[in-house]
Formats: structure tokens, C-alpha cells, sequence
């Protein structure tokens, strides 16, 4: 039997099912009229953003990562709950702008954003997380074009990752970001050229667990924005300090201790260079906010044995929780969460695997586990699904089709 990842807190049954904002998953299968189906607990994201606030110095504004999960209602609730947003996209954008969300307080990083974009996002008034010279000239050219003063932000290829994190965004060679040393010369060029100078973003990398990590980090990241600010010879308005907290996915992972963050940031605030003094600070956050509040459902199409091993097979897989089969940046394929959604907390019986309705032997959503003997038309749940999950999944393969999306 193969371990899974831990079930995160917050989850209860009712009657021995899973209840997923207050009542059975059942009800809300019944309510969406079909599965699979993705379910975002509004209860959990609040709590976790009030701890977070809690833990965090005030000074740290917290802004929300859309591409984590960019559901038009879980955008409407990180509205009221977060101090901006940070899109990655023009498509990105017209969601944000759908969702009625104040485009004065997004930014907009990512390589490869096309004049169209440039363009549309100079008009919403957002700021422009610049990856490169070339997009500050054409940036600083559209709003020529446009008549308007863009809002332009430098991100910062640092010389630095964080280091444990699944992903690294910084250090060496990347396709994100302008390379430290030459962002003094950009910050100079673009304020002369009359932009509204906004600042820098310096993203290291994403999903520590360790605190000491994203403290070091965070710590390089206000030495590198105050030696570029100094060098540059123009104040420094914002800076994104990244993000990079990660949540609990797989066996043995151990929750990040956010005290240890919050404490530590606290002491590199008190401590502040002259240069930063009256500089805004934030950091961007996407799985720490809404990962854990939300659980993919499908239901159980076919029990089946072959050679002597159980295969759950269900009307989901892969193409709605890709990260789940181990293909969305993981090397080793480890399980997720997950358990049998109509026999919570049911004693283990049997080992079987839980797989998807896609012909390929990587849509599985869970190997070898333990769970309680379930049979045709029980639910299966697969939790840490609240980001990168439905909008990070081919949904298209196979002609499947999207899964149904609830927040509640
Ligand atoms: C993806 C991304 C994030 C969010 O990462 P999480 O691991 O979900 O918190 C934040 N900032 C940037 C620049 C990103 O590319």
C-alpha cells in the first residue's frame, strides 16, 4: 500500500460522508446535477487569509496569484478578502474585469505579453510587471499610442532561488524577469520616458514549506530591492516581495509554520534601509490562499480487478486535476490526498487505485491506497484541489469536456 498526501483540516463528515462547506457532498452533486465536480469551501479561504493577516506584519499588503484558480465567484470573494491582484495574462484580465474587481490594484506579470495586451492593460489602468527592455519599450510605446501614462513595475531576475520550493523562478538564466544588474539602467529609462514608475517584483520561486526558507528569501529580496533602489537613484513606490508558501500535498509534508514567516518579516521590517523607508510592500500568494479550500469529486463508473489489483474507476481524471497524476511539475509521482468521499472516515479495507476515464495509463488520481472497500456510485475525493486544478488541466483530451465548479 502506498501512502497519501495528508487530508488537510477543515473536513468533517455528516453521516459518513465528506462535508465540504457546512454539508455532504451528496447535496451539492445533487444541487450541480452531475459530476465531477469542483467544490471551493468560502469558509476555509476566509480563515486562512485571516490567519494569515494575523501572522503577518500590517505593513505586508496581501495580493492574490489568479492563475492559482481564476472561478469568477472565488475571485468576487478574494475581492473583499485580499489588497490586489496579480494576473499573468490579457485573458487573465478580462476575467478579473468580469468579476468586477478593481483593475487599479492588479499587476500584470508573465513573458511573452503581446501589444494587444500591453495595450489593454495600460487602458485598465494596470500595472505592467515589466520581463524584459524590449517590453518596457513596447509598453512605454503603446502608451504613446494610447495617450496614457502606463504604470510600469520592474520584475527582477534575482541572483537568488528560495530554496526547497517545487518551483524555481529565480536564479540563472530564466525566461522571467530583468536580470539584477541591469535594472538600475530600465528603472532610470523608463521614468525618464514620463511613466508612472510603480516599482519592482522579485519572485524566487513557489511552494516552501519551510519557514526559514521563505524568511532567508524574503530577507534577500528587501537587500537586493534596496541596493537596485539605491543604485537606480529613484524611490522605490511598491515592492512585491513574491510569495512562495506552500501547502502540504503529499506524505510527510509538514505545514508551513507561518508564525516563523510573520515573526521573521517583522524583524526585516524594523530593520529597513533608508532607502525603503516609505516603500509599500506586498506579497503575492496563490495555493496558500486557496489550495487546501478546495476538493475535486467524481463518482466510481466501474470497480474492476486486474492481476489481483482493485482500479476504482471514475468519471474524472486527469484532465480536471492534472497535478493529482503527478504531471504538472513534479518528478516523482507521489499521491495526493484523497478518499472514498461517501465512506469518510470508514476504516481502511482494501488497497486500489483510483483512476480517471481517460485511455492513458497516467490518469490516476491516486496509487495503490488504502482505502474502504467502495463500490460503483460512491463519490471519490481528491482534496488540495482548490489551486491548479480545473483551469490547470487539459480538459479538452479525449473530448471530455469541464468538470462543474461550486464555491460554497
Ligand atoms: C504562479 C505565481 C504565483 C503563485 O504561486 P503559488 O505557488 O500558487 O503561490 C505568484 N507569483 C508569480 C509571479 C507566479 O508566477
Amino acid at each position: 500500500m502506498k501512502a497519501l498526501g495528508p487530508i488537510p483540516v477543515g473536513y468533517d463528515s455528516i453521516d459518513g460522508v465528506l462535508a465540504v462547506g457546512g454539508k455532504a457532498v451528496t447535496h451539492w452533486v445533487e444541487q450541480a446535477g452531475s459530476t465531477p465536480l469542483f467544490l471551493y469551501d468560502a469558509a476555509l479561504v476566509r480563515a486562512r487569509v485571516s490567519d494569515l493577516r494575523a501572522a503577518l506584519p500590517e505593513r505586508i499588503a496581501l495580493h492574490y496569484a489568479v492563475k492559482a484558480n481564476p472561478y469568477p465567484s472565488l475571485l468576487k470573494l478574494m475581492a473583499g478578502l485580499v489588497d490586489g491582484f496579480d494576473i499573468a495574462s490579457g485573458g487573465e484580465l478580462e476575467i478579473v474585469r468580469g468579476a468586477g474587481l478593481p483593475l487599479d490594484k492588479v499587476s500584470f506579470a508573465g513573458p511573452g505579453k503581446r501589444d494587444a495586451e500591453l495595450e489593454a492593460a495600460i487602458r485598465a489602468g494596470v500595472t505592467l510587471n515589466l520581463e524584459s527592455e524590449g517590453e518596457a519599450a513596447r509598453a512605454l510605446a503603446a502608451g504613446d499610442r494610447l495617450g496614457i501614462t502606463p504604470r510600469l513595475a520592474i520584475r527582477v531576475n534575482p541572483s537568488f532561488d528560495l530554496k526547497g520550493s517545487g518551483m524555481k523562478m529565480g536564479g540563472g538564466a530564466k525566461p522571467f524577469g530583468v536580470d539584477a544588474q541591469r535594472v538600475p539602467a530600465l528603472v532610470r529609462a523608463v521614468v525618464s520616458a514620463g511613466a508612472q514608475w510603480r516599482g519592482f517584483h522579485i519572485f524566487a520561486g513557489s511552494q516552501a514549506l519551510d519557514a526559514q526558507a521563505i524568511a532567508e528569501t524574503q530577507g534577500q529580496a528587501l537587500a537586493l530591492a534596496a541596493q537596485l533602489a539605491q543604485e537606480s537613484g529613484v524611490a522605490l513606490p511598491h515592492c512585491n516581495l513574491g510569495g512562495g508558501l506552500g501547502i502540504p500535498y503529499f506524505p510527510g509534508d509538514v505545514p508551513l509554520d507561518l508564525t516563523v514567516v510573520g515573526e521573521r518579516l517583522a524583524e526585516q521590517l524594523a530593520n529597513l534601509p533608508e532607502v525603503l523607508r516609505d516603500t509599500q510592500f506586498c506579497i503575492e500568494l496563490g495555493r496558500y490562499l486557496v489550495g487546501e479550500a478546495g476538493v475535486y469529486i467524481a463518482r466510481i463508473v466501474d470497480r474492476k480487478i486486474s492481476h489481483g489489483e482493485v482500479f476504482l474507476v471514475t468519471d474524472g481524471g486527469l484532465h480536471h486535476q492534472l497535478a493529482a497524476s503527478g504531471n504538472f511539475g513534479t518528478v516523482v509521482r507521489r499521491n495526493y490526498p484523497s478518499a472514498i468521499a461517501t465512506r469518510f472516515g470508514a476504516d481502511v479495507e482494501e488497497e486500489a487505485s483510483i483512476v480517471g476515464c481517460l485511455c492513458t495509463p497516467l490518469d490516476k488520481l491516486a496509487d495503490k491506497g488504502g482505502f474502504p472497500r467502495a463500490e460503483v456510485g460512491d463519490l471519490i475525493a481528491v482534496f488540495c484541489a482548490g489551486a491548479y486544478g480545473a483551469s490547470a488541466s487539459p480538459a479538452n483530451f479525449l473530448g471530455q469536456g469541464p468538470a462543474r465548479e461550486m464555491l460554497v
